[in-house]
């Protein structure tokens, strides 16, 4: 296999933890949601266990609907502390195997074991490892796809839940998943399955019999992506970032404690460099920005900015930031620590680069700026991080 993309999925989570933490609750039907009132509840089933997915009850359905099913289940609001706890569990085993994790969610994530093998074994060796790991240190089982792409080791994490494990050979992709369900492609929502079956595709070999060109003038660029999905073909990388992170951020405290505009700003570029390469690293792009200045006496401020459109370039968090900064410090007072962080996130394989409405007169100018990002993030990539704008070489 090229690459080797574990795809890792905790069965039944958050009724999982429950019931480990509950002797009482073990065997039961259990259903993590809102409170069902009797059947009168409003909200929706979060997990439901194994046992009361016998019942018919099963994640995203109405509360009350649940109850009808399975009267005598066990119903518990989810206490996220505690799954967020044990996540922390998973995620740091995920990342003792790669340090290429991507999560998803709380509960599950790709793995990229590209080149772990001299170190954990064959991929099935290492998935057998993660297993085992997950169980002794939480009592719980995870189910496990591996495949050369993304989106086939996601399928396969579903294909024999719970504990499961299904790897498919490369070459194979296709015919590996050919009879399955059109729901089990990765980016086929609700509304894209209604109108699937309405046009008479069922089964995920429907739409891979197909050609790219048909699949995109029935469905549009959603189409095209169906039909790599279908067809096996996905070749979007893993992306080191923890879905669960809110923000990313840098920060820089002084040697000595100062008050020196042009030092502080040359720092604001900075890190506005270092926080923006980090988010088009993992293709995101962010919305606020904020800067957090702590004075020579501890005290802290944190100013922020929403901008009207997503945004991961450079000169924009630059100008900003120092905006923010200009507008907000204290300069009777000497600064001890100043940090940017980006928060607010969306993610996009592909480039957004929306300009502010009232942001025209500048568009030439954040597009020009936009490619020089990408032209140094590649540069530093290849020759390491000697290369840097002009601005950032000194104050
Ligand atoms: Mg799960």
């Amino acid at each position: 296999m090229k690459r080797i993309i574990l795809h890792a999925d905790m069965d039944a989570f958050f009724a999982a933890v429950e019931q480990n933490d509950n002797p009482l609750y073990k065997n039961k039907p259990v259903i993590i949601g809102s409170d069902p009132k009797m059947g009168k509840g409003r909200g929706v089933v979060s997990t439901a266990s194994y046992e009361a997915r016998k019942f018919g009850v099963h994640s995203g359905m109405p509360i009350s609907t649940a109850f009808k099913k399975c009267p005598n289940g066990i119903f518990i609001k989810p206490n996220m502390k505690r799954y967020v706890q044990i996540s922390k569990v998973i995620f740091s085993i995920f990342n003792t195997f790669s340090p290429l994790v991507e999560g998803l969610s709380i509960d599950e994530a790709f793995i990229d074991c590209t080149g772990c093998k001299a170190l954990f074994g064959s991929p099935t060796e290492i998935a057998l490892k993660i297993k085992k790991k997950i169980y002794d240190e939480t009592k719980l089982t995870v189910s496990i796809g591996i495949a050369g792409n993304k989106s086939i080791a996601k399928i396969l994490s579903e294909l024999q839940k719970p504990d499961g494990l299904t790897i498919c050979p490369e070459g194979e992709e296709k015919d590996f998943i050919k009879n399955l369900d059109i729901s089990y492609l990765w980016g086929a929502g609700k509304k894209t399955i209604e109108i699937l079956n309405q046009m008479g595709f069922s089964k995920i070999d429907d739409i891979s019999s197909k050609t790219i060109q048909e699949m995109s003038h029935l469905l549009g660029k959603n189409g095209e992506h169906l039909w790599k999905m279908a067809n096996g073909i996905d070749d979007r990388r893993v992306v080191e970032y923890d879905s669960q992170a809110k923000s990313i951020s840098k920060e820089i405290t002084f040697d000595v404690d100062t008050s020196d505009t042009k030092q502080i700003k040359h720092f604001i570029n900075i890190l506005s460099d270092k926080v923006s390469r980090k988010i088009r690293k993992n293709k995101i792009f962010a919305k606020t920005i904020s800067i957090k200045l702590r004075y020579q006496n501890f005290e802290t401020i944190t100013r922020s900015y929403t901008f009207m459109n997503f945004i991961n370039d450079y000169i924009r968090i630059r100008d900003k930031c120092e905006e923010l900064f200009l507008q907000n410090y204290d300069n009777s007072k000497k600064i001890r620590l100043i940090g940017v962080s980006l928060t607010n996130f969306s993610f996009s394989d592909k480039e957004y680069n929306q300009l502010d409405l009232f942001d025209m007169n500048q568009s030439s100018y954040i597009i020009n700026n936009s490619s020089i990002d990408h032209i140094l993030d590649d540069m530093k990539t290849k020759y390491g991080c000697k290369i840097n704008r002009g601005s950032l070489l000194k104050f």
